[in-house]
């Protein structure tokens, strides 16, 4: 349920709604916003809600039930886009934001000499793995703690801020002391102690759909990193699995709008792993710019064919750079800037 107050309501008129909902066992989730303040109830309480308290007090405007699971995470709790500070940009705003980089961080030398090249090309954040998380235990696993002060020292360089996924709650500590947002991957997207755990920090989420989640499941895992009290979650569409094999996965364009229309937290798509071979990624880049992404992560490696994890569908830097040239022209087309 949401209380949407009157225009110019007061504060103790909002007091009063808050302290009702706490009385009544659940917690007020305050949005403030230009036009208005909107209180939402979140929770579990064996008092079952009355609108009619609510609608009937002072400074009230209606009380409106919201019948989706999520809460926090939904348009209704909070109708105005959020923005997520990225670099001295808003993930979210107008401007479409590129994350760009390495799938794996594979030397010191590697992850300056392209956080160095994708910064040239414009990109706003440098990628890159430090924990990897694979199909194979026998594959590459990442430099670990190494990584992650190899990525620093990029981003001493460059200035570009960290993106880096964190697997498991143990490391979140670790990976907190570096990156400056933690990459949640689709393998671990309803790993719900570590969705705790990264709510309970401060730092930027990029949270990645699960392989064969829905949308709604999605929007829940993000509702736990907000219920934790972290408002700076970013969503990406990252393809999903489908009976196709001609490529990767499926990118879900779909997706794009939909969320777009359910929350009001940043969405981003990730064209490299959606469609897993370089051919096509910008393609898919394109597409998710036009169907209204606020951002995109790209994989770059300087020498693909030498990667350690994901050369297949790791752009040159050269392909990079057309590939931003490219998604500015179709920003601009939908009245955007990239
Ligand atoms: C990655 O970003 O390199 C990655 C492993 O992505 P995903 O979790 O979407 O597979
Ligand atoms: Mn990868």
């Amino acid at each position: 349920m949401i209380v949407i107050m009157k225009p110019g309501a007061g504060v103790q008129q909002i007091t009063d709604v808050m302290n009702r909902v706490r009385g009544d066992g659940y917690a007020p989730h305050l949005t403030e916003g230009e036009q208005q303040t909107i209180i939402g109830v979140v929770g579990e309480s064996p008092t079952p809600l009355r609108e009619d308290n609510y609608s009937s007090m002072d400074g009230v405007e209606r009380v409106v039930r919201v019948s989706v699971p999520y809460k926090l995470a939904s348009r209704h709790f909070n109708p105005a886009d959020t923005l997520v500070p990225l670099n001295g940009s808003q993930m979210g705003g107008n401007k479409v934001l590129i994350i760009a980089g390495p799938c794996s961080v594979e030397s010191r030398e590697q992850i300056i000499e392209v956080a160095e090249q994708v910064k040239e090309a414009g990109a706003t954040a440098l990628r890159g793995g430090a924990f990897k998380p694979r199909t194979s235990p026998y594959s590459f696993q990442g430099f670990g703690e190494k990584g992650l002060q190899w990525l620093a020292e990029a981003r001493e360089r460059t200035g570009l801020p960290i993106v880096t996924e964190v697997m498991d709650t143990a490391q979140v500590p670790l990976v907190c002391q570096y990156a400056d947002v933690l990459q949640i991957g689709a393998r671990n997207m309803q790993n719900f102690s570590l969705l705790n755990a990264v709510g309970q920090t401060q730092h930027t989420i990029l949270l990645k759909r699960g392989m064969s989640s829905t949308v709604e499941d999605l929007l829940m895992s993000a509702e736990y990193v907000l219920s934790n009290g972290n408002k700076r979650v970013m969503l990406c569409e990252r393809g999903i699995r489908t009976f196709e094999r001609a490529t990767r996965n499926t990118f879900d364009v779909n997706a794009i709008p939909v969320l777009k229309a359910l929350t009001h937290l940043p969405v981003l798509a990730d064209p490299s792993h959606a469609v897993g071979l370089w051919e096509y990624v910008e393609s898919i880049a394109r597409a998710a710019v036009a169907a209204g992404a606020d951002g995109l992560i790209v994989e770059v490696h300087s020498k693909p064919e030498e990667a350690v994890s994901d050369g297949r569908q790791s752009l040159k830097p050269d392909r990079f750079k057309a590939m931003v040239d490219q998604v500015k022209r179709v920003a601009n087309a939908v009245g955007r800037t990239a």
